[in-house]
């Protein structure tokens, strides 16, 4: 019987090294993430933007401790289950459907990434993955 599961280990393998969670530009967080996160963690929303978000222009992301880290990182992920969606889709992100050089840069910092693969079999994983969000 045909499956529609998305194998993705042909494609990535994280190996927890933790460097996707250092250094970004600002992990966006949308009011739903607010309150997953703020839930899971065991506060209140206000709270949890005053203590674990900075803002980007006026948007709030992760804050980042002075190491460069997320402030949720510690030798894994905290917040795993609630995570926002950019991490969650990592590294299987829509602008790989615009350009899949995309996948090789990103294969810089991330050791996980299997760089030997078919630009198609990656586009028709990303494609799979963002339709299961809608
Ligand atoms: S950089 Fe890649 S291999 Fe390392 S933790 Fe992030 S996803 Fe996993
Ligand atoms: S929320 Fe988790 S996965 Fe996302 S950057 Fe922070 S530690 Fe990494």
């Amino acid at each position: 019987m045909p499956s529609d599961r998305i194998d993705t280990d042909a494609l990535f393998e994280c190996r927890m090294c933790g460097n996707c969670c250092k250094g970004y530009g600002g992990t966006y967080v949308t009011r739903e993430d607010i309150e997953a996160i703020s839930r899971y963690i065991g506060t209140d929303s206000r709270k949890f933007v005053a203590q674990y978000c900075q803002l980007s222009g006026k948007r709030p992301v992760l804050a980042q401790r002075p190491d460069g880290y997320c402030i949720f990182w510690d030798k894994l992920c905290t917040i795993h289950p609630v995570k926002p969606p950019m991490c969650r889709r990592w590294p299987f992100l829509g602008s790989l459907l615009v350009d899949s050089k995309n996948w090789q840069i990103m294969a810089d910092s991330c050791p996980g990434i299997h760089t030997d693969v078919p630009v198609r079999t990656l586009e028709k994983c990303v494609k799979k993955i963002l339709s299961k969000e809608r």
